[in-house]
Formats: structure tokens, sequence, C-alpha cells
């Protein structure tokens, strides 16, 4: 395991600086993302527009009885996720801790993630 620091980013949309924490970098790391500092500050990745472009996942976890659930998201946070949004094998795409691309969109809840197949 890497020897982590905080580190200070500045947010790409608003200018204020942000710490991107050790917490966070390890958890990157654990799910085998490249550790990259967020692009955003907390407050701007909660009213963000959507990014175009796929974007790796991580199923954080799906409920099949509720027939939606939440991807871990490289850049921080959480993104919802409808079945209805899942093109790839659902035994493949579905299972906690699946490697996933997404595309996400914008809707009345925030962002949404759609197209999300296995990585
Ligand atoms: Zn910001």
């Amino acid at each position: 395991m890497t020897n982590y620091r905080d580190e200070m980013c500045v947010c790409e949309t608003c200018g204020k600086p942000f710490v991107f924490t050790v917490e966070e970098q390890r958890a990157q790391e654990q799910l085998g993302f490249v550790v990259v500092p967020p692009t955003y500050c907390p407050q701007c990745r909660k009213t963000e527009k959507p990014q175009p472009g796929l974007h790796p996942g991580i199923v954080k976890w799906y409920s099949a009885e509720k027939a939606y659930g939440f991807l871990t998201r490289v850049e921080g946070g959480e993104i919802f996720f409808h079945r209805s949004g899942v093109t790839g094998d659902p035994e493949q795409t579905l299972r906690e801790g699946a490697h996933v691309w997404y595309e996400a969109q914008e809707t009345d809840r925030g962002l949404q993630a759609y197209n999300v197949h296995e990585r």
C-alpha cells in the first residue's frame, strides 16, 4: 500500500480549495481505481452537470427487489442507477463490487447512471 497524505486540491468549478483526504485516496486504491484527485469540491459534486462519455464505477449495491442500486464513482460519492439503465449482462453487471462503465444523465433527482455495463 502506498503512503498517502492529505492533498490540497482546487475545485475546477468554484475555484475553492478542498482536501483530498487519505481515506478517499485509500478508498480509490482499494476499489482498484487509479488514485486521482477529484475535479470538483464536495459541494460542487452535488450540483455538477453530467460529463459526457463512459465513466468507470463499482457496484456498491443493487436490490433486485427494488430494481435499483448505487455505483461508487471514481470522482467520489455515489450515483443512482435503475435496472432499466443496465445494458450489460445482468449476472456480471449487478454483482456487488462489479467493475462497470456507465454514462451519466441529469434527472429530477440528481445524476443517474445509464448504459451500465461490465468493464
Ligand atoms: Zn467547488
